[in-house]
């Protein structure tokens, strides 16, 4: 559970890393934020850098380069550290590079009495909260990932420029991996509560499912554009760990499809996904467990069979 301080320790203080810590203080989101990364000189730059705006901001907040003996009395560490995706390369063929990584960062954090929330961003998503949760020895419920929380904030966002809505107002999912096999299930989008299939029909031509598939499709292919475009993506996934700290540490109850580990629902065990979870000072409280139809299904169940897949090649 939080404390009254709200710290965090952020392990990783490159692209990711600091997009978080620059919108974290901008937001005012803790009281203290430790930055550790290997590169500790780095880490030292970032916080001189970070503690210059301060006079800026809208509240206090302590930041400092240190190590992981911070952790033992933080509420969240969130983890940004790992190799970044190069143009062309596919989440997964990160993998291998990413789980030494995380071995040298999970055992001390454990190791200091950390008893708080683990959020992880480093790709390929899934499969790093999975590493985390097996090597932490956690609890489920306080290890989660950042999931499809951007993906589903940039579908959001393209439904409310198509439906000339607030994105606020769209309720829409992307779910399953962090990658290719993501999808979004149709048939539980709404904007308000009124079906996207209802108003896509009562509409006269106007709007159009297969212009959805069309969205969804630019949802998946964001990343890669983005990278070919600036080599790495950081401001959304940044602002969305931001998102979903807040939920944690203002104990907020909010629905986030983070990536969590599934334990019977959707006829899943054990496999970490991006699906909608109440989120709140426990980490994942618990999944929101959509009626998904038959063919949403069977897309959820192969997308679960890639990343257990994936998983499954690590030797840990
Ligand atoms: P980056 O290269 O800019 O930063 C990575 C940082 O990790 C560096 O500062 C590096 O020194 C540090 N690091 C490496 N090994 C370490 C170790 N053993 N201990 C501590 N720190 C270590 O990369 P980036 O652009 O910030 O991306 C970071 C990760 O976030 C990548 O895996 C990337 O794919 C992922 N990412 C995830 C999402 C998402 O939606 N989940 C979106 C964008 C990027």
């Amino acid at each position: 559970m939080c404390t009254n301080k709200r710290k965090i320790v952020l392990v990783g203080t490159g692209m990711v890393g600091m997009s978080f810590a620059y919108s974290a203080l901008n937001r005012a989101l803790c009281d203290e934020l430790v930055l550790v990364d290997v590169d500790k000189k780095r880490a030292q730059g970032e916080a001189m850098d970070l503690n210059h705006g301060i006079a800026f901001a809208s509240a206090r907040m302590r930041i400092y380069a240190g190590g992981y003996e911070d952790c033992s009395d933080a509420d969240m560490v969130v983890i940004c550290a790992g190799v970044n995706q190069k143009p062309g390369e596919s989440r997964l063929d990160l993998l291998k590079r990413n789980a030494a990584v995380f071995q040298s960062i999970i055992e001390p954090v454990v190791r200091s009495g950390f008893g708080g929330v683990f959020l992880v961003a480093t790709n390929p998503v899934d499969i790093m909260t999975r590493v985390t949760y097996e090597l932490s020895g956690f609890n489920p419920n306080r290890v989660f990932g950042s999931g499809t929380t951007l993906d589903t904030a940039r579908l959001r966002y393209l439904l409310g420029e198509y439906f000339s809505v607030d994105p606020r107002n769209v309720h829409a999912y992307v779910i399953g991996e962090h990658g290719d096999s993501e999808f979004v299930p149709w048939s539980q989008a709404m904007l308000a509560t009124k079906s996207v299939a209802d108003i896509c029909e009562q509409s006269q031509g106007k709007y159009c499912l297969e212009e959805m598939q069309r969205l969804s499709q630019e949802v998946r292919d964001a990343a890669q554009q983005i990278i070919e475009a600036k080599k790495a993506t950081y401001y959304g996934i940044g602002m969305s760990l931001v998102r979903i700290a807040r939920a944690v540490l203002s104990n907020e109850s909010s629905v986030l499809t983070v990536s969590a580990q599934l334990r019977g629902e959707y006829g899943q065990r054990g496999v970490y996904a991006g699906v909608p979870c109440i989120v709140n000072g426990n980490g994942v409280d618990r999944v929101l467990e959509l009626r998904l139809s038959e063919e949403e299904q069977r897309k959820f169940q192969e997308s679960c069979a890639v990343l257990e897949e994936s998983y499954k090649g690590l030797e840990l």
